[in-house]
C-alpha cells in the first residue's frame, strides 16, 4: 500500500464543486489501494482578501494577529473537503498545523518548520481515513499560529511527505507540470518529464512559478520525488527528482526569464579597498536586493561597478546611490529599467564546456548585445535589452533543442 500526499491549490479548491471534484479524485486514489493525505491551500483569493482586510485596519498589521487571520483561510478548506468525502459516503479527517503538530520557529508570517508529529495522521490512516491537513500553517512551542509565507502548502506537502515516508508528494496545480519554458513565449515549449531538484531550485530562483522555492529545498534535503500535475487532467506531469534517477541529462533543461530586473552603474570610483563596500552596504541596509555584480578594471585606478536591483526597487537604490556618489567621488550613477535577465540550466553542464559560448554564439547570430553575463555550475544568465526577451528564448530554445525529449544533446 502506497502513501501519497497530494496537495491542491487555491484554484483547484476555488468553489464548492471544485472541492467536490477534488475529493471525488482523492476519494478514487484511495480506492486504488493508497493511503491518502490531502494538504489545500485557501480557496482562490482568499488569502488576499484577509491580508486586504488587514491592511484595512492596521497599516502594518500586528504579525501574530495576521497570522491568526491568514492562517483561517486553509481551515475552511480542509473542513469542506472533509465533508465533501463524506457526502460521497467515504470516510475524512480535517487537521490543522497545531493538531498535527507541525512545529515552527517563532517568525510569524514567514516561519520555518521544524518537527512534525507523525502520530495522529497514521493513526487516523489506520482507521481508513483520508486525512486532510491545512497547508501554509504551523504552531509556536508556545502555542501560538504561524504561517510559512506565501504560497508555503507546497512546503507544508512536502514536509509532510518527508515526516511520514510517503512515496510521493503530488503537486496539484493549473499547469500541466514545468516545461522547458514559457509556453506563452516560444510555442515550441515542451513539457518536462524528469527534472533534477537543483534544476527546479535554479528553475524556481529565475523566475519559474510552478513550485515554491522553499518547497524544492525541502525535497532535496529529504529526497521527497515531487510530481508536479494538472488538476484537471489526468496527464502524468513532470517528476522533480534526484539527479542519481535521471538517466540521460540534457545539457540545458530549461530557459528562463525575467523582465523584474534594472540595472545600475556607478562610473568611475576610485579602484581600492572599501568602495564596494561603501556601495552595497546602503543597498543592503535598506533592503535592496542585488542579484548580479561586475566589477570593470580601468586605467588609472578608476573602474565601473555594475548590478542588477528589482525594478521596484529602482527608484529607492538610484536615490541611495546618487548619495553614495558624492561621497565616494564617483563620476555618475547611470541606470537602465528596459533590461531582461534570460537564464539558461541544466545539471549537464557540470561535465561540458562550451555551454556558454554556444550561448554567446547564438546571441550575436541575433544581433542581441549581452550587457551582463553571470554563470553558476549548472546555470548561465545573460541580461539584455527587454524588447528582445522573446527573440533570445525562442533562439536558445531552437539552438539547444529543447523541443526534442530527453535525450542527450550535442552541441556543434
Ligand atoms: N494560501 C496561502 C497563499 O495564498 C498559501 C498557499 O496557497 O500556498 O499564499
Ligand atoms: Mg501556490
Amino acid at each position: 500500500m502506497a502513501l501519497i500526499v497530494q496537495k491542491f491549490g487555491g484554484t483547484s479548491v476555488g468553489t464548492i464543486e471544485k472541492i467536490a471534484a477534488v475529493a471525488k479524485r482523492v476519494i478514487e486514489r484511495q480506492q486504488e489501494g493508497n493511503r491518502m493525505i490531502v494538504v489545500l491551500s485557501a480557496m482562490a483569493g482568499e488569502t488576499d482578501r484577509l491580508i486586504g482586510m488587514a491592511n484595512s485596519i492596521q497599516r502594518i498589521p500586528d504579525l501574530r494577529e495576521m497570522d491568526m487571520l491568514i492562517s483561517s483561510g486553509e481551515q475552511v478548506s480542509v473542513a469542506l473537503f472533509a465533508m465533501a468525502v463524506k457526502a460521497a459516503s467515504y470516510d475524512a479527517v480535517s487537521l490543522l498545523g497545531d493538531q498535527v503538530a507541525i512545529r515552527t520557529d517563532q517568525k510569524h508570517t514567514r516561519a520555518r518548520i521544524g518537527s512534525i508529529g507523525a502520530e495522529r495522521i497514521q493513526a487516523y490512516l489506520d482507521q481508513g481515513k483520508i486525512v486532510t491537513v491545512a497547508g501554509f500553517q504551523g504552531v509556536t512551542d508556545q502555542g501560538d499560529i504561524t504561517t510559512l509565507g506565501r504560497g508555503g502548502s507546497d512546503t507544508t506537502a512536502v514536509a509532510l511527505a518527508a515526516a511520514l515516508k510517503a512515496d510521493a508528494c503530488e503537486i496539484f496545480t493549473d499547469v500541466e507540470g514545468v516545461f522547458t519554458t514559457d509556453p506563452g513565449v516560444c510555442s515550441k515549449a515542451r513539457k518536462i518529464d524528469y527534472i533534477s531538484y537543483d534544476e527546479m531550485l535554479e528553475l524556481a530562483s529565475l523566475g519559474a512559478k510552478v513550485l515554491d522555492i522553499r518547497a524544492v529545498s525541502m525535497a532535496k534535503r529529504f529526497k521527497v520525488p515531487v510530481h508536479v500535475r494538472s488538476t484537471f487532467t489526468n496527464t502524468i506531469g513532470t517528476w522533480v527528482v534526484d539527479e542519481e534517477k535521471i538517466m540521460e541529462s540534457m545539457l540545458v533543461s530549461g530557459i528562463t526569464y525575467s523582465k523584474k530586473e534594472a540595472r545600475i552603474t556607478v562610473k568611475k570610483v576610485p579602484d581600492q579597498p572599501g568602495t564596494a563596500a561603501k556601495i552595497f552596504l546602503p543597498i543592503s541596509d535598506a533592503g535592496i536586493l542585488v542579484d548580479m555584480i561586475i566589477q570593470n578594471t580601468h586605467d588609472g585606478g578608476l573602474t565601473d561597478m555594475t548590478f542588477t536591483v528589482p525594478k521596484s526597487d529602482y527608484d529607492r537604490a538610484m536615490d541611495i546611490l546618487n548619495k553614495v556618489a558624492v561621497e565616494i567621488q564617483a563620476e555618475e550613477v547611470t541606470g537602465d529599467q528596459e533590461i531582461a535577465k534570460v537564464s539558461i540550466v541544466g545539471v549537464g553542464m557540470r561535465n561540458h564546456s562550451g555551454i556558454a559560448s554556444t550561448m554567446f554564439q547564438i546571441m550575436s547570430k541575433e544581433g542581441i548585445n549581452m550587457m551582463m553575463v553571470s554563470t553558476s555550475e549548472i546555470k548561465v544568465s545573460v541580461v539584455i535589452a527587454e524588447k528582445y526577451t522573446e527573440l533570445a528564448v525562442r533562439a536558445l530554445h531552437d539552438a539547444f533543442a529543447l523541443d526534442k525529449n530527453n535525450m542527450p544533446q550535442e552541441v556543434d
